[in-house]
């Protein structure tokens, strides 16, 4: 329920809406119960009375007009009566028919216009739900997707936000409209036989109780079938982006093999589910039924015992009847609940997920980096709370215009201490400080500000090579345009020549994640990218790794370029490359093992001294 009521929340920004719907639904509740109402009586007076009957409704004259049922039929009789004397009954009949087809028509109108704003407030509600999942995707901390689905997430995107839509709110409109019928029928049955309506009230929770149960487990069914979804749009995901390895592996058919499972598992579990759906309809139908019978048996009892008028009995199971309509809707409106709930439940895990990144209260803006970044004493395990610590204890000082260099075997923590900088991870014990100030104080959007980080897999988006460089800056204005910023930083990059022989230079589509591009522009891009956003600490994390070494010379010299004037920590797998750098810190199992200058480490003949032989001599 408190789910429910969440759900719910969104509904707010649109209540002006949400209100118009329940307006014209409840004008249209009435003029539907008028229509109906109002048949019998006419008939009644068309065939039934006799012509001085009319006369003594007439000789009456106009009752008194008033906003209460009894006023409504006494002027209308009055009025029907008029035409039947001066036009005779065939007049009257038309009359009739044209009035119902009016008010038939009006009801529709009014129930046309209830569900002409409700498409404003359910469509605009999941609008609403997908832009707040969305906004929770970009801040979730990057440790939150280690432990989870890709395709999950997608599914929670798509089908559950559409389930919602379509369960939920449509319910909430039910769950509007069917309470004001049931409760006017509900009033007539009281005020006709308080006796058999306490009957009803004593047998209601039995079938309730029923559905209920039904209902529960329905839920669980659907919980089961969502997360089953979510586990084929895993593969389906999984399957596009490794299209290559699948057909190089000839594992086609061990792919195959694995979707045609799952999508089994979860077609049963669908089948399973929708036969409980199915149940709602008929379980609530045969359970009325059953108070109907009760109904029909002790009221009867009453009529033989003199103790109920017979024409009283008819009325009231005739009501009773138009109720259990109404009851079967409300029923598969809170079935419907149920299946939208199971997704609420999926998509509320995403929205209320914990952002374990967070800003302090009041967050210190940083524009410049001064004089250094200091590690302290800092440890780290990606599973919090276990001993398996990843980074041990280190303590490492940056100082401003410094190229720093992460060595060590693969494994040893070289990524997440370099991840580290940028809060993508945060300490598990220690502290690391930036120009004296704790990162954990600072304005996260500001502290990003400050670093470009270029790694081994290039990170490109399905865009133009423009707009892949001039990436997070929008709308590029046109001094950024190409021959402005992106070309100058496109040349820095060695990136403008093999741009300007793409069919269409700039403003080339370089494919999903760049897949039309080589390794080497795909890196060469993201070298521009980060030459663009010019910020004062690099991290470069083996951005040359991946790379045949023609290309990588041609990479190599662009980061050179770009690590020109700036602060640097690299991550090198080839040595060679870092022989320059002012500290060589060389990590093991998360430990720093060695530490200092490229010819001090060589002379000292220790761990990084190994490293370099095995190079030397491959
Ligand atoms: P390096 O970059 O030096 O090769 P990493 O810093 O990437 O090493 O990894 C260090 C250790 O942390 C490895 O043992 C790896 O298995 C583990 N690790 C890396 N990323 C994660 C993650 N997201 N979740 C859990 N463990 C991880
Ligand atoms: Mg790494």
């Amino acid at each position: 329920m408190k789910r429910f009521l969440h759900i719910l929340s969104y509904v707010r920004n649109y209540m002006r809406y949400a209100f118009l719907n329940v307006v014209f639904n409840i004008l249209s509740v009435i003029f539907s119960l008028f229509s109906l109402t109002m048949i019998a009586p006419f008939l009644n007076l068309l065939f039934l009375k006799q012509a001085d009957e009319y006369a003594t409704i007439l000789a009456k004259g106009v009752p008194v007009l008033k906003l209460s049922v009894d006023s409504l039929i006494g002027n209308f009789n009055y009025y029907l009566s008029k035409v039947i004397m001066e036009n005779g009954k065939l007049h009257a009949l038309i009359f009739i028919c044209v009035l119902v087809v009016s008010i038939i028509f009006l009801k529709n109108v009014f129930r046309y216009l209830g569900m002409f704003y409700m498409a404003n407030a359910r469509n605009g509600v999941v609008m609403d739900l997908r832009n707040a999942m969305y906004k929770k995707i970009l801040a979730l901390p990057l440790s939150y997707y280690s432990n989870e689905r890709k395709g999950d997430l997608m599914s929670r995107m798509t089908t559950d936000v559409q389930e919602i839509e379509w369960s939920v709110m449509q319910s909430i409109e039910m769950v509007f409209r069917n309470p004001i019928n049931i409760i006017i029928l509900l009033g007539t049955m009281i005020y006709m036989s308080p006796a058999l309506t306490l009957l009803v009230m004593i047998l209601i929770p039995v079938p309730a109780l029923l559905i209920g149960l039904v209902s529960s487990s329905l839920r669980r069914t659907s919980v089961k079938g969502k997360t089953r979804l979510g586990v084929l749009f895993s593969i389906i995901e999984e399957t596009l982006g490794g299209l290559r390895i699948i057909k190089a592996f000839n594992a086609e058919r061990f792919m195959d093999k694995k979707f045609v499972q799952e999508n089994k598992f979860y077609t049963h579990t669908m089948i399973r589910m929708y036969r409980k759906v199915d149940l709602s309809s008929p379980l609530s139908e045969f359970l009325g039924a059953g108070v109907l019978m009760a109904l029909v048996y002790l009221g009867g009892k009453m009529v033989l015992d003199n103790s109920l008028p017979a024409a009283t009995f008819i009325t009231y199971i005739a009501v009773f009847y138009q109720i259990i309509g109404p009851s079967k809707e409300l029923t598969q409106a809170f079935y419907s609940i149920q299946r939208g709930l199971a997704s609420a439940e999926r998509i509320e895990k995403i929205v209320k997920a914990e952002e374990s990144i967070k800003e302090v209260a009041s967050p210190k803006g940083i524009s410049t980096f001064e004089k250094e970044i200091e590690f302290k004493n800092v440890s780290f395990s990606y599973t919090r709370g276990d001993t398996g610590y990843v980074l041990k204890g280190i303590n490492l000082k940056i100082g401003k215009g410094k190229v720093i260099a992460l060595v060590g075997q693969s494994g040893s923590g070289k990524s997440t201490l370099a991840d580290m900088l940028p809060r993508f991870y945060d300490p598990d014990k220690g502290e690391i400080l930036i120009d004296g100030i704790s990162l954990k104080d600072l304005k996260i959007t500001s502290l990003r500000d400050l670093m470009g980080i270029v790694t081994q897999e290039s990170i490109l988006f399905n865009d133009t090579v423009e707009n892949n460089i001039a990436f997070g800056i929008s709308p590029i204005s046109s001094g950024r345009g190409a021959g402005g910023e992106v070309e100058a930083a496109a040349k820095i990059a060695n990136a403008h020549d093999f741009i300007l022989q793409m069919p269409e230079k700039y403003q080339t589509n370089i494919g999903d994640r760049g897949s039309k591009l080589s390794g080497g522009q795909r890196q060469r891009i993201a070298i521009a990218r980060a030459v663009l956003k010019n910020p004062p600490i690099l991290i470069l994390d083996e951005a040359t790794s991946a790379l045949d070494s023609e290309s990588e010379r041609l990479v190599q010299d662009a980061l050179n370029n770009l690590m020109k004037s700036r602060t640097s920590v690299v991550i090198a797998h080839r040595l060679s490359t870092i022989q320059h750098a002012d500290e060589i810190i060389v990590l093991q199992k998360g430990e720093i093992a060695e530490r200092g200058t490229h010819n001090a480490l060589l002379a000292k003949g220790g761990v990084y001294k190994k490293l370099y032989d095995m190079q030397v001599f491959v």
